[in-house]
C-alpha cells in the first residue's frame, strides 16, 4: 500500500493542488491529512473541499479546532486569522442551502488521531501524548524525558505535523531532516531517509506554510516498510501572498512568510 501523508495545508491552495498534482504521478493509493486543513490562508474552503474530496483519512488540527470553537492559546494574528476563516466557512455553508453544514459539520467530525492496521502506526497531528497542539521540535531530541514519554506512548512510527518542519526523530534521541540540494528550490526535489529498526516519529513537514526556510511544499510518500520519501514541491507563492495581502483581517506577514518558507 503506497502512501502520500500531508498536514498543515493551512488554506493554501496553489501550494495543495501542486502537492496533489504530484501526488498524483507517485502512484498512491490513498492519501492521509494530519490536520489543520485552514487557519493563516486565503482559501480555506476550497481547501476542506478538496480534502473532502481526496484524503481517505483526515485529522483535527489545533486551528481546525479553534475554527470550531472558541480559539486558545492563539497569538493575535493566528487568532483573526481563525475567525475570518470561520465566517469564511460558515458563509459558505450558508450559500450552499445543503441541510447540514458541510464544511464545518465536517471540520466537527475529524478524528484526534488514527491508527493503521496491520502495521501499528499511529497518525496525529501534534504528538502521540497530546495529539491536537503538543508541538515535538527538533531541539527536543535535548529533552530525553518528554522525548521518552511520548515514544512510550508510540509501537512502532508515529506520522505527525503541527511545527511545519520535516524530520525524522528517533529514540536515541535524534532528529534528522531531509537534505535540501542547494540548487533545487525551484524544482521539484526527493529525499529519502531510512527509519530505525525501532521507533521513530516522523514529521511531514508542511503543505501550505514550510517553516524551515524552504519555501517549497513538503509532504511524505511510504512506500516500503524501512523508509519514507520527503517531497518539496514548489508553487506559486506569489500568488497566495498577493491574495492575503488582499484580505484585511489577514495579516501581511501571513503572506510574506510564504516566500522565505519561515
Ligand atoms: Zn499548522
Amino acid at each position: 500500500m503506497n502512501r502520500a501523508i500531508i498536514s498543515d495545508i493551512h488554506g493554501n491552495l496553489e501550494a495543495f493542488q501542486a502537492v496533489l498534482e504530484d501526488i498524483n504521478l507517485q502512484k498512491v493509493d490513498e492519501i492521509f491529512c494530519l490536520g489543520d486543513v485552514v487557519g493563516y490562508g486565503p482559501n480555506p474552503c476550497e481547501c476542506v473541499e478538496l480534502v473532502q474530496k481526496h484524503c481517505k483519512v483526515v485529522l483535527l488540527g489545533n486551528h481546525d479546532q479553534g475554527v470550531l470553537f472558541d480559539p486558545e492559546g492563539f497569538n493575535v494574528v493566528a487568532d483573526k486569522a481563525i475567525q475570518w476563516t470561520r465566517e469564511q466557512l460558515e458563509q459558505r455553508d450558508r450559500r450552499a442551502k445543503h441541510s447540514s453544514n458541510q464544511l464545518m459539520d465536517f471540520l466537527g467530525e475529524l478524528p484526534r488521531n488514527y491508527r493503521d492496521t496491520p502495521g501499528n502506526n499511529l497518525f496525529v497531528h501534534g504528538s502521540a501524548r497530546r495529539p491536537i497542539d503538543e508541538y515535538v521540535f527538533p531541539e527536543d531530541r535535548y529533552n530525553a524525558l518528554k522525548m521518552q514519554n511520548i515514544f512510550e506512548l508510540i509501537d512502532r512510527y508515529c506520522f505527525q505535523g503541527h511545527t511545519h518542519i520535516p524530520g525524522v526523530f528517533s529514540t536515541a534521541p535524534d532528529f534528522i531532516s531531509p537534505d535540501v540540494p542547494l540548487d533545487a528550490p525551484k524544482n521539484i526535489s526527493e529525499c529519502r531517509i531510512a527509519l530505525p529498526d525501532g521507533k521513530a516519529m516522523i514529521n511531514v513537514g508542511s503543505v501550505g506554510q514550510p517553516r524551515d526556510q524552504d519555501p517549497r511544499s513538503c509532504y511524505v510518500i511510504v512506500d516500503d516498510e524501512q523508509s519514507v520519501r520527503f517531497r518539496r514541491v514548489p508553487y506559486p507563492c506569489e500568488k497566495t501572498c498577493e491574495k492575503i495581502h488582499a484580505i484585511d483581517k489577514l495579516d501581511n506577514f501571513l503572506g510574506d512568510r510564504l516566500l522565505q518558507g519561515r
